[in-house]
């Protein structure tokens, strides 16, 4: 019988998950199909109550719902836990099993561009949910420094508080973070400015950065933001959020299936949607 996959979500219509997924089942021969489902915020427990009775295999979990789930599901991996956030939720007989993709993905988007997470000092700017998947899994690969800057100084260091991995953590305003910027072999933009349509706004200023700098844009609509035309006019190597969403993509699928997907194939899918070329 043909296996059911889906992503639920409010707003839905734009995920580009569906057609990337979609096409990994059949260049993989698996008989089956993912699709997107609206589900709004009052809805999430008749929607996976749904899911689960209907069987279907697994799914992933996007905005506004991460959070929300948890008590919805059957067990957690520890990670997942810990960030307080599920994306991905596998069916696995009868019993619905929630992990966390995003953070896992983005270090995994770091290794493929051949950097020695260990020996980096990093600077993760935000620490809304997506810096807190980031921060978490930068820790448990091994990162001995990460500093974060936020908007909201508390919310930065409640973030360093939560994390369950030893890791050294300054905590500071982004003011204060734009006087040492210098000293950072690896910048993780994870704030939402600079998305589109807000283009021309950049949460950080800095005239120079530390020679061989990487700087990584969470964001990848536009696919090269205002942060990483600044950084790389600098001469930073830069990153956009193409790699990170392919590669949480690539996670789950491998949860579900067993199969590591063929990560290329997803980045050209994912461009061909998004209109562009990657960084
Ligand atoms: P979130 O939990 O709402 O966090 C938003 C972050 O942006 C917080 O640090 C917030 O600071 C900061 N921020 C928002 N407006 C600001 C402003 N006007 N000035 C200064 N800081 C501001 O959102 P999220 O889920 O972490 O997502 C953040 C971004 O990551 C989004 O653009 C999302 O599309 C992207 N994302 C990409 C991927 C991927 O696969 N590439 C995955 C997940 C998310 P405060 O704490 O001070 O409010």
């Amino acid at each position: 019988m043909k296996k059911v996959y889906g992503v639920i979500g409010d707003p839905i219509g734009h995920s580009m998950s569906p057609v990337m997924h979609n096409d990994l089942f059949e260049h993989n021969e698996i008989d089956a199909t993912y699709l997107a489902f609206h589900v709004k915020k009052g809805n999430l427990e008749a929607a996976v109550t749904g899911l689960k009775a209907l069987g279907v295999s697994g799914f992933n979990v996007t905005v506004p719902h991460k959070t929300d789930i948890i008590p919805l599901l059957d067990d957690i991996d520890p990670l997942a836990k810990a960030i307080g956030a599920v994306n991905t939720v596998v069916n696995t007989n009868g019993k619905l099993i929630g992990f966390n993709t995003d953070g896992r993905g983005f270090v995994r988007a770091l290794l493929n561009k051949g950097l020695s997470l260990t020996e980096q000092k990093v600077l993760v700017i935000g620490a809304g949910g997506a810096a807190r998947a980031i921060y978490f899994s930068l820790a448990e690969a091994g990162v001995k420094e990460i500093d974060v800057c936020n908007r909201t100084v508390e919310k930065a260091l409640s973030l360093k508080e939560a994390c369950p991995f030893s890791v050294e953590t300054k905590v500071s305003s982004i003011s204060e973070a734009e006087k040492t910027i210098v000293d950072y072999d690896l910048l993780i933009q994870t704030t939402s400015i600079g998305m589109s349509p807000q283009v021309d706004d950049t949460p950080i200023r800095f005239k120079a950065l530390k020679t061989n700098c990487f700087a990584s844009d969470i964001i990848y609509n536009p696919l090269e933001t205002k942060f990483l035309k600044e950084a790389k006019f600098i001469g930073a190597s830069i990153q956009n959020g193409v790699d990170m969403f392919v590669n949480q993509g690539a996670l789950a699928f491998e949860i579900w299936t067993s199969i590591f997907p063929d990560t290329n194939r997803m980045t050209e899918n994912v461009l061909k949607q998004l209109g562009g070329s990657s960084c």
